[in-house]
């Protein structure tokens, strides 16, 4: 962590746009909504409630974006962590169409709000799943079919390994589905770019003003060391950083790190030359892509919860090497890590959970793009229309049931079970 900026060293934090430091809250204020966290999930809620006339106020732990959204690989894909025909499944094609409308929609929302509010964060558009062995193949092909012709989503197309090989310079893949409608961008960047406009729009942001505790009421009052807030709302947008502020919500996720690494600039040594991100198929899957200044960004190293292992940033580079042998010269000049949240259903918890307390988190690794259909839904819903909020409401989340202390070695084996699968299978 810098001490000075009070953000952790990374990439973002080297290229990154900064807001000048809000104040810590050091008084009792009232408000009609309180969000507790500020990223991608707080801001986008802020923005759609205070464009309906709500006086927000956003109280920050630490730093605008100092949590995932100002950490993550920047992927902003379409659909959800739980594959389309498991949504299927799980919910029936009508409700599982207004889940994909709904992804669809979340993408929609990045490139409104870049243009709106000018945004510059790199918005990048291509995306790539990417098939390592045949079942793959068979995998990503019957994802094409059902996207094609149920959920009526043109544009994809099927890559086969020659063409892949001509614009990555990589010989591990053996197809891939294109999606040009998935993106990628430079999340801190966007991140700050919402807070900006949140601000120009008249929310309050505290920085440093972690919530302590939320004494239930009519309002509510959300405590900090320091101040509080009285609200009739309140949206906890904490991520898996929630830590104790509301057992209904914290026992629905799992928190977990993950990893990513960037080398130092490429020059004509790029091996993406489409600027397209790419991800495989892997249970532990690999994740990458050309960041604007030529780099290329890889992620895919989970641990259980905190505590780094010494050899991360070696880790990354040589799962970089097994799909670019050619980079065994390059530095890997920043790693770093950070929590995101996921679901044992793979799918986000998009909740109310009484007394007009509202949580989005659970994104399961989609919270790029889903954060943005969150804020809107949960804003709907705190204006009085819940219809497309209940879409996500009324997926039956199951409690975690592991004891807290037990969560880590658990989490460690289904890891280390995933990552055996991914070596095993076919
Ligand atoms: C390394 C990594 C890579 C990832 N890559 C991708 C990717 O490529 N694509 C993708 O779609 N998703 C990815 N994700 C997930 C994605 O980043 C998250 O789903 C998304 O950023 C969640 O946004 P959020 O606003 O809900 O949470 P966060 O950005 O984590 O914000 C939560 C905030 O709440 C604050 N907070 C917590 N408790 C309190 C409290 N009591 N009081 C006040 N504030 C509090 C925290 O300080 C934090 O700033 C990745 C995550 C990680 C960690």
């Amino acid at each position: 962590m810098s001490q000075a900026s009070g953000y952790i060293d990374s990439y973002y934090q080297a290229t990154g746009h900064q807001l000048p430091l809000q104040p810590e809250l050091d008084s009792e204020i009232t408000a009609d909504v309180c969000i507790i966290g500020g990223g991608m999930t707080g801001f986008n809620a802020a923005i759609e409630l205070r464009k309906r006339g709500y006086d927000v106020v956003i109280l920050e732990a630490n730093r605008i974006a100092w949590g995932a959204s100002g950490r993550n690989g920047g992927m902003c894909l379409v659909g959800y962590c739980l594959g389309l025909h498991e949504v299927d499944e799980a919910f029936g094609p009508d409700w599982g169409k207004k889940l994909w409308d709904l992804s669809c929609e979340s993408l929609d929302i990045v490139r409104d709000r870049i243009r709106e509010f000018s945004i510059d964060c790199d918005l990048q558009q291509n995306c790539i799943e990417l098939a390592i062995k045949p079942s793959h193949v068979k995998e990503l092909k019957a994802y094409q079919d059902l996207m094609e012709s149920h959920y009526d989503y043109d544009g994809i197309s099927w890559w086969d390994r020659d063409k892949i090989r001509e614009v990555t310079s990589s010989d591990r893949y053996i197809g891939g589905l294109f999606d040009p409608n998935s993106a990628h961008i430079h999340p801190h960047n966007y991140t700050v770019g919402l807070a900006r406009a949140a601000m120009n729009l008249g929310v309050r942001i505290y920085e440093n003003s972690a919530a302590t505790k939320i004494v239930q009421g009519w309002p509510n009052r959300i405590n900090t060391a320091k101040g509080s807030v009285k609200a009739r709302q309140v949206l906890l947008a904490c991520n898996a950083y929630i830590d104790g502020l509301h057992k209904k919500a914290e026992n629905k996720v799992l928190p977990i790190i993950s990893y990513i690494g960037v080398t130092e600039p490429l020059g004509d040594r790029q091996p993406i030359t489409n600027k397209m991100a790419m991800s495989d198929l892997n249970n532990c899957l690999d994740y990458f892509r050309p960041t604007a200044d030529g780099r290329i960004l890889f992620g895919g190293v989970n641990h259980p919860f905190n505590g780094e292992h010494p050899d991360t940033r070696e880790r990354l580079r040589q799962r970089m090497l097994k799909v670019f042998p050619q980079l065994d010269d390059v530095k890997m000049e920043y790693h770093w890590g950070g929590l995101f949240s996921a679901t044992r259903e793979y799918m986000p918890h998009i909740d109310h959970l009484g007394n007009d307390i509202y949580t989005a988190h659970g994104y399961t690794g989609h919270g790029v793009s889903l954060t943005n259909i969150a804020g809107r839904v949960v804003a709907e819903a705190m204006a009085g229309t819940a219809e497309r909020f209940d879409v996500f409401s009324k997926i039956r989340h199951k409690w975690i049931p592991t004891p807290k202390i037990l969560r880590k070695p658990a989490l460690a084996m289904a890891i280390w079970k995933a990552e055996l699968q991914d070596r095993l299978g076919s």
